[in-house]
């Protein structure tokens, strides 16, 4: 049977999220600059490479970002989406490259940040041959960068590009779903802030607002429970809450009023953009750490949860065991080293706190001082060729 194809929520014309938001707020500004000023937009963030590919005989149009090298090769999911124009496409792809570089850097893998975009509907059929021209835009770059799955592409996509080359990761019967071992690292995390809040990292007793029963959500539902958190959740899916409910005596609230619950600690494994002018001064807890990508709205957002005292835990690192899945199939790693690795999601984010810290500026920009420091050290210790 056919995998089916990750997808933001709908199908790909719809371009109404937050990101899009962002990425399309920045193309009109470079609109009101007339046009696409390509290499002044790599300098901005230090962008090695970008390269585009077309083949007319499919109608391939995509793009391959490649942020950083310095610790490895850049690994990066394929977007399918369509994309109002070819420069929301190519600032699309240059900002969750550059993500992908600090998420790597933060979660200690030899990896560098990249993202491919295929330009089109996801919804396609006919996905064969676009994705073999996609496979074949990876290989030319021999490694340099190495793709998997990201929002419109599925498993199956992924064994059309491994067809073309070998840099592709998230196969059929490999690492598998990555759910349990992200879990596992926002669950220690959570255990993190903990310890860095309360002094103790145990559990038990604290009241969880959990948003989102899938994949992430379900499995940490089950491991705050077994460890005496006493949780409350909510899901657009009925199904999803009852077996969270059934499993982790938990209590249902409605989609909204999971902002007003009064909890230690809120974990969005939902959607991006949850900590927002209509959330942030809701929120009675003290925590803030889940799964989700791309919890804030805008930076501002992780200001004013700074000024009101809550401890919130930068989600590209609290949710790096995704990636570390994935990191475990490209070198064969054991699950169970897969899983230590995403428990020292721990440390991590205690040091991320000591940052914050010892520097007087808030969690999440500490987090990409830890990933520039990182890539800063690498880059010295290997200048000299060996
Ligand atoms: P999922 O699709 O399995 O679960 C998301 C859940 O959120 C679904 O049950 C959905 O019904 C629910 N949801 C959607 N809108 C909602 C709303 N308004 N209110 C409440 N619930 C809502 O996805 P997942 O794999 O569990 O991932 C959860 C989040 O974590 C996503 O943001 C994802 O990008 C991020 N993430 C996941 C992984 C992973 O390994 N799966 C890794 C890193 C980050």
């Amino acid at each position: 049977m056919k995998a089916p194809a990750k997808s933001s929520g709908s199908s790909s014309p719809a371009v109404s999220t937050p990101a899009a938001k962002a990425v399309a707020d920045a193309s009109r500004k470079l609109g009101e600059r007339e046009r696409l000023d390509l290499f002044p937009l790599l300098a901005e963030h230090e962008h090695e490479q970008v390269s585009f590919y077309y083949d007319p005989s499919t109608g391939y149009r995509g793009i391959i970002a490649i942020h950083s090298t310095v610790l490895g090769p850049a690994l990066g999911g394929t977007r399918f989406w369509s994309y109002p124009s070819d420069t929301d496409a190519v600032i699309d792809s240059l900002r969750l490259a550059r993500g992908m570089t600090y998420k790597a850097a933060v979660a200690g893998l030899n990896l560098g940040g990249g993202k491919s975009v295929i330009i089109g509907d996801n919804r396609t059929t006919r996905r064969e041959a676009l994705f073999r021209a996609h496979g074949r835009h990876v290989e030319s770059l021999k490694g340099r960068y190495i793709t998997a799955e990201d929002v419109g592409t599925s498993t199956s996509d992924m064994e059309y590009i491994k067809a073309e080359t070998n840099y592709v990761t998230g196969l059929i019967g490999k690492s598998g779903d990555p759910s349990p071992v992200t879990a596992y690292g926002v669950y220690r995390g959570i255990k993190a802030c903990a310890k860095y809040r309360y002094g103790v990292d145990g559990l038990g007793g604290k009241r969880i607002a959990l948003q989102g029963c899938g994949s992430v959500g379900y499995h940490l539902a089950k491991l705050l429970h077994a460890e005496g958190a006493v949780i409350t959740c909510t899901d657009i899916d009925p199904q999803r809450v009852k077996r969270v409910v059934e499993d982790t005596r938990a209590t249902a609230v409605g989609t909204d009023d999971i902002y007003d619950v009064r909890a230690d600690i809120f974990a969005p494994c939902a959607l991006g953009a949850v900590i927002n002018d209509d959330t942030v001064n809701r929120l009675p807890v003290e925590i803030v750490a889940g799964a989700a990508n791309n919890q804030l709205a805008e930076d501002r957002h992780g200001d004013l949860l700074e000024q009101r005292g809550i401890t919130y835990a930068p989600d590209y690192v609290i949710n790096g065991g995704g990636l570390i899945n994935v990191n475990a199939e490209l070198h064969g790693w054991a699950p169970e080293r897969a899983r230590s690795k995403a428990g020292e999601i721990f440390d991590t984010i205690l040091r991320v706190f000591e940052i914050a810290r010892e520097e007087g500026i808030p969690s999440y920009r500490a987090a990409d001082r830890l990933a520039e420091q990182r890539i800063a050290a690498i880059a010295k210790v290997r200048r000299n060729f060996v």
